[in-house]
This record gives structure tokens, C-alpha cells and sequence, in this order.
């Protein structure tokens, strides 16, 4: 006999988890074994739409609070997601979902209590404005919360991403309203569990379910008047749509393909070392992930040689196992889609020879050298262990092509430290790595260009993004 599959609720309102109304099942993978581990209700209209009733009659008093008094309940919620029990449970929970490695994991739990403390820091930082820029006249200038904010988040960091959002959100006095990836939904639950334990009831309402039908009458509806998306900038497009009828403000954190550019001077050895993190986080399905490697012409077969000298290193299998050194991929899809992007690339491929676990998602690294320049392999965001290593002649032409393709969101460039910098800085992205494959931290801003998004994430503007200023000229 197997052990039955936990049945959860697609919903958590009122700071209760809620059986859905119309709750059609949805079978929870792990992507370790392609096996379902638990059973999800989906949550629907009923439920949706009490998340927004619970977090309009939560706002007034939610904003209310002073902003130290704020930032007392964030530092609360960081202490619980600091506790050896919670870092533990929740890893795992994160890890069973989306295949993390299990370090990497315990890390993205450590990262989502550092938002918290960042933006309780950031609100109780804040000073209150009073000038007279006319004689006459006093102007009082104050930073209200915006008011509901829907915060819809993808299954790549289940819990550092709805972090990044709610936790500046709450610090700004918004209550929210929020919806996990349906993929990662168990993670979205849990951190919204640790929340209600510290903030008043309705203050955040957690719904999973068909996702256009519960953002659909989260956007229809004029008491949300903020969004904040993480996702594929395919939604990010269909989202803002759906956004412009009432110019709901909104943040949004799209697709990327990060180029990792070597310089001719650079150490090729330690190039690798940096392009290992760099492509391997998450096993590869991070937003800035190094998708299309640069390197000097003459330079490209070594430097893909030591790449796939390095990469055959990796120990396939388990998350759960801490020697394990890459994992599953989260969609089932995933190894197949890859695949495709990697044969239909036209370049030199290599595929590590080793043998992947008998089920689950597992996939070969691949390195596919100068492929078609316009083969989706390098115009595309790959989101796997996969790369392109393409050789340039100038870099100019490697700027160009950066600037003139659709993304802008994450960038590498490898070498001695002044002049990596000084390219670094005209590469058109948002966040560039000198030297490093970890250029992310809550403090700096986190923000995409073009089609890699709109608006800013983490440093002090995390927290504008969720205040409305207001201006009142008192007449003296
Ligand atoms: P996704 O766009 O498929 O899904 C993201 C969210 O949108 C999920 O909550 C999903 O339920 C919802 N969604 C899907 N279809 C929708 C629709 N029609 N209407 C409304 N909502 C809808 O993305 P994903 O596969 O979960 O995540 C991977 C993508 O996220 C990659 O493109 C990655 O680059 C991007 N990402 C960006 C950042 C960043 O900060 N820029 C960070 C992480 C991931």
C-alpha cells in the first residue's frame, strides 16, 4: 500500500485555509520522481473574489499602523522563517515542488527572511516631508499605501519571489491579495501560513486556481489598484493588458537570456567557475541564468571544452540528496522543449555522457557551440542546463546584439576586474555580474529593461513601487 497523496486547499482567506466552493483537483508533481505528491483544490471565483472583500476591509487599519509598528510584524515573520524548524519544513516543501537542490533551498528561505528585514529596515528609515517652496504656502508631502495590491508569482523561487513582493507591500501598509504559481502552489501557502500568524486578519488572502479567471477579477475589480507579477513575459503582456483599462500601477519581472561575456584576457578557468553558478542555480531556471556565452573568437572551443570538462562533474539526481549537484527540472515538458531548442540550434553539440535517474525530469547538460545566431537556442530564454557558446570578433558586435535583442534583464562579464567593469556598465541590462555568478542581493535594485520588464525590485524603490505620494499646499 502507498501512502495516500495530502489533500491541500487551493485557498487561505480570513487566515484559515478554505476548501474551495468549486474545487476541481490538481495533481501536484514532484519533479524528483514524476510522481504526484499531493492533491490541490483549485480555488475560483467565490474564493477570488472574497480575497479582495478580506483585504479591502483589512486596508484602513493595515495602513494605519505607524510604519515602525509595520516593520515590527515583517521582523516577526523573518524570526519564524528564521527558525531551524521552518528552514527545514520549508526547504523541503520547496524542494519536493519545483526539484531545488536541498541547499539551495534552505538558502532561498534564508533569502525570503532577509526581504522582510530589508523592507522592515527600508519603512522604519523613512522620514516624513515638510517644506514651504512658496512664500505662503506649506507643502506637506506623505506616502500613502497604494491600497490592494494582486501579487502574482511563478514557480522558479516559490518563496523568495512572493518575499520580494509582499514583504515590501505590507511595509508600505498594502494588503494583498495573492496567487502562487499553480506548479509551486504548496510553497505560496506555506509562507502566506507564517504570515497570518503575525499580521490582522485579511491582510493577506491567498488564492490558486485557473489563473487568468482569478486575475482576471482581481484586475476587473477598483479596489486592487496595484499588481506585481513575476513571470514569463508572455503573461507579463496578456497581464498588462489587462491592466490598462484602469492604469493599475504595476511592477513586472519578466524573461531574460543573460550573455555571459568573456574578455581575451580574462582566466578561462576562473570564467568557468563563475559561468557554473552562473547557469546552474536552480538547475538552471533562474531568470538570470547565462544563456548565450560570449567569448573572443579564437578563444570559444577552449573555453566550451573546460565548460564541458567541469559540467561532467555534476552529480545528477536527487534534490534531496545534499552530493547531488544539479536536479530534476521543474515542468515535465521542460527535458523535451530543451531538447528541441538544443537540435534545432544547428551549432557543434555536446551532451554530457552519464546515465539520469530512471524516472523524474531529469536532462543532460548541452553546450552547443556557434550555433545559428538566430536560432531560438540564443534569441530565447532556454530555462535548463543548457548554453550557446558564440565567439565575437569585436566587442562591440557583442553589445549590439545585447542591445538590439528583446530582453534586458541580467548579464556576466569575466576579466580583470577595471576593464570587465567599464564593459559591464555599457552592457543594456538591468543587474550585470563582474567576476561573479550571485550578482542579486534585496538591498540593489532588481530591474528589467525592454521586454525583460517594468518597474524595480528590491533597494528602497522596492517599497515606492507600493506607496502613493500625496501633496498638501496648506495656505498660511
Ligand atoms: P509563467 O508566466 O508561466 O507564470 C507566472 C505566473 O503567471 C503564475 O502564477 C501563473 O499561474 C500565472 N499565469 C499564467 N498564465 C496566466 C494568464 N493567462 N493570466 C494570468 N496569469 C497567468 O512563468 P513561470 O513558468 O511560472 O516562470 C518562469 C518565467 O518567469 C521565466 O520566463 C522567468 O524568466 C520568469 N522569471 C522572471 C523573474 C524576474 O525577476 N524578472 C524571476 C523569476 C522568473
Amino acid at each position: 500500500m502507498t501512502d495516500p497523496v495530502p489533500l491541500i486547499h487551493g485557498a487561505r482567506l480570513d487566515q484559515e485555509a478554505v476548501e474551495p466552493e468549486h474545487g476541481r483537483p490538481h495533481e501536484l508533481i514532484d519533479p524528483a520522481t514524476g510522481a504526484a505528491w499531493a492533491t490541490l483544490t483549485y480555488g475560483g471565483e467565490p474564493e477570488a473574489r472574497r480575497a479582495v472583500d478580506s483585504a479591502a476591509a483589512a486596508l484602513t487599519p493595515w495602513a494605519q499602523v505607524s510604519g515602525p509598528g509595520r516593520a515590527a510584524v515583517l521582523r516577526a515573520v523573518a524570526a519564524e522563517l528564521r527558525t531551524e524548524a521552518v528552514i527545514d519544513e520549508f526547504a523541503r516543501l520547496i524542494t519536493r515542488e519545483t526539484g531545488k537542490r536541498i541547499a539551495e533551498a534552505r538558502g532561498e528561505v534564508g533569502l525570503s527572511a532577509t526581504f522582510f528585514e530589508w523592507f522592515a529596515d527600508t519603512v522604519s528609515g523613512r522620514a516624513s516631508q515638510v517644506w514651504s517652496h512658496v512664500p505662503g504656502l506649506r507643502h506637506e508631502v506623505s506616502s500613502r499605501a497604494l491600497g490592494v495590491v494582486a501579487v502574482l508569482t511563478p514557480w522558479n523561487f516559490p518563496a523568495s519571489i512572493p518575499a520580494r513582493k509582499i514583504a515590501p507591500a505590507l511595509a508600505a501598509g498594502c494588503t494583498v491579495v495573492f496567487k502562487p504559481s499553480e506548479v509551486a502552489p504548496a510553497s505560496g501557502l506555506y509562507l502566506a501560513e507564517i504570515i497570518d500568524r503575525h499580521v490582522p486578519r485579511g491582510t493577506v488572502s491567498t488564492v490558486v486556481g485557473e489563473p487568468a479567471a482569478i486575475s482576471d477579477i482581481w484586475l476587473a475589480d477598483r479596489r486592487v489598484r496595484g499588481l506585481t507579477f513575476t513571470g514569463s513575459t508572455r503573461v507579463g503582456r496578456i497581464l498588462a493588458a489587462a491592466t490598462a483599462p484602469r492604469f493599475t500601477r504595476s511592477v513586472l519581472e519578466l524573461g531574460g537570456n543573460a550573455p555571459f561575456v568573456v574578455l581575451d584576457d580574462a582566466d578561462l578557468d576562473d570564467a568557468v567557475e563563475v559561468l557554473m553558478v552562473a547557469k546552474y542555480r536552480n538547475n538552471g531556471q533562474s531568470c538570470i541564468a547565462a544563456n548565450q556565452v560570449w567569448a573572443p573568437a579564437r578563444l570559444a572551443d577552449d573555453l566550451a571544452d573546460r565548460f564541458r570538462r567541469s559540467s561532467e562533474k555534476l552529480v545528477i539526481g536527487d534534490p534531496t540528496d545534499e552530493s547531488t549537484t544539479l536536479g530534476p527540472l521543474a515542468l515535465a515538458s521542460d527535458p523535451e522543449r530543451i531538447g528541441v531548442l538544443i537540435d534545432s540550434a544547428g551549432g557543434d553539440t555536446w551532451r554530457t555522457d552519464v546515465a539520469l535517474p530512471p524516472a523524474g525530469h531529469f536532462i543532460r547538460p548541452a553546450v552547443s557551440v556557434r550555433p545559428a545566431r538566430d536560432s531560438a537556442l540564443v534569441t530565447e530564454e532556454i530555462f535548463g542546463p543548457a548554453v550557446s557558446v558564440l565567439g565575437y570578433d569585436s566587442l562591440d558586435e557583442v553589445l549590439e546584439s545585447v542591445a538590439d535583442g528583446p530582453y534586458g534583464l541580467g548579464g556576466y562579464v569575466v576579466g580583470p576586474q577595471q576593464r570587465a567593469t567599464e564593459v559591464a556598465r555599457k552592457l543594456d541590462v538591468g543587474i550585470v555580474g563582474v567576476n561573479t555568478g550571485s550578482p542579486n542581493t534585496p538591498q540593489v535594485p532588481f530591474a528589467g529593461l525592454k521586454d525583460s520588464g517594468l518597474g524595480v525590485e528590491g533597494s528602497h524603490l522596492g517599497l515606492e513601487a507600493f506607496l502613493a505620494p500625496q501633496t498638501v499646499a496648506v495656505g498660511q
